[in-house]
């Protein structure tokens, strides 16, 4: 696909999408913002951060090109009440809840007067959540080998530890909630990570109630404990998406009507999970699935494709390829609307 893809870029052939799976509007799926990009780090949980300067870029991008930068609100606004615009509309959103969205993204956007939402994980900001993403890597990338049980890792090389940390994040993730994280205890008790190289930090109760105090700032709920959502029993599946909505209202004094799953791909959120989401009380819902957003969201709300915003010079060309519809055409056997 690389060397396709280049010249598909390169030529703007993507551009043709644009008609058919471009879309009405797109919705953006960020995590963290940090002042500089570190080089020691793997690729899986490095992807989670964007520089404030390339969010700045971003930001101006979509405004140069005439784009309306509207709120989740207002995107629901617009779908439900299914105007004709002739503006396309982007909508920022930031899941988990980390410390820099406080400090390098909400000012970017308090400067240009623009929205943007972020998805609240109960147990970030009651600093209790078991970051495995951030752990898994530090243990890659302070030992050498990795054992356990029938696993047996040599993670000497960086191809090594990109390769064990997919291979993990699978059996965290990709297996029965049990077994998942029974599996990962064991690994955090075998290996103690010797350091903290993603530097990542909860935002502060304070912090929260400064951007719940702006109206440019919607703040939703991303469960309780960022399970896969799919690897639970149904009614330990409502209780993260309930409770996550309980607590952010009681702590915020406000409705939360928005949601976002946690990974967010088909393997951890299908038809099940839309249904108690939209049962709980939400108004809108986000996936992970690449695609653009189009009038016939307005039957899927609980189901809304984002694009993601990586900083690699690979994904800011699939960036643009998805904006115009090409790459999501791709990934989807040309399906323009997009949800399971
Ligand atoms: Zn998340």
């Amino acid at each position: 696909m690389s060397l396709l893809s280049a010249l598909i870029y390169n030529l703007r052939i993507y551009k043709v999408a644009k008609p058919l799976y471009g879309g009405i509007g797109h919705v953006l799926t960020l995590h963290r913002v940090v002042q500089q990009l570190e080089e020691n780090r793997l690729t899986w949980s490095r992807n989670l951060e964007i520089t404030a300067g390339y969010l700045e870029e971003t930001v101006n991008y979509f405004i140069n090109n005439n784009y309306d930068i509207i709120s989740l609100d207002e995107m629901h606004h617009r779908l439900t009440e299914q105007k004709t615009l002739a503006k396309k509309f982007v909508v920022f959103t930031f899941d988990d809840g980390y410390e820099d969205n406080f400090i390098w993204a909400y000012p970017i956007f308090k400067k240009h007067n623009l929205p943007f939402a972020i998805y609240i994980t109960k147990a970030l900001i009651e600093n209790q959540l078991k970051c495995w993403w951030y752990d898994v890597e530090d243990i890659l990338l302070c030992y050498n080998n990795i054992t356990l049980g029938e696993l047996n890792l040599e993670t000497k090389t960086k191809k090594q530890k990109e390769l064990a940390y997919l291979k993990i994040r699978h059996l965290i993730i990709h297996t029965p909630f049990e077994t998942g994280y029974a599996f990962y205890n064991a690994l955090m008790a075998k290996y103690p990570p010797c350091k903290s190289y993603s530097n990542w930090k909860p935002m502060s109760k304070d912090q929260l109630a400064i951007l719940n105090d702006d109206a440019l700032v919607t703040l939703g709920a991303h469960t309780v404990n960022h399970f896969s959502l799919s690897k639970l029993q149904l009614a330990e599946a409502t209780f993260e998406v309930l409770e996550s909505k309980t607590y952010l209202e009681h702590l915020l004094q406000k409705p939360i009507e928005h949601f976002s799953y946690p990974y967010g791909s088909a393997d951890e959120a299908g038809a099940r999970e839309f249904e108690i989401v939209k049962e709980t009380g939400f108004i809108t819902a986000t996936t992970t699935r690449r695609a653009n957003i189009f009038k016939d969201h307005k039957n899927n709300l609980y189901a809304l494709p984002r694009l993601p915003l990586i900083e690699t010079p690979k994904e800011k060309m699939f960036f643009k390829m998805s904006l115009s519809g090409f790459l999501p055409a791709y990934l989807n056997t040309c399906k323009r609307v997009v949800t399971l």
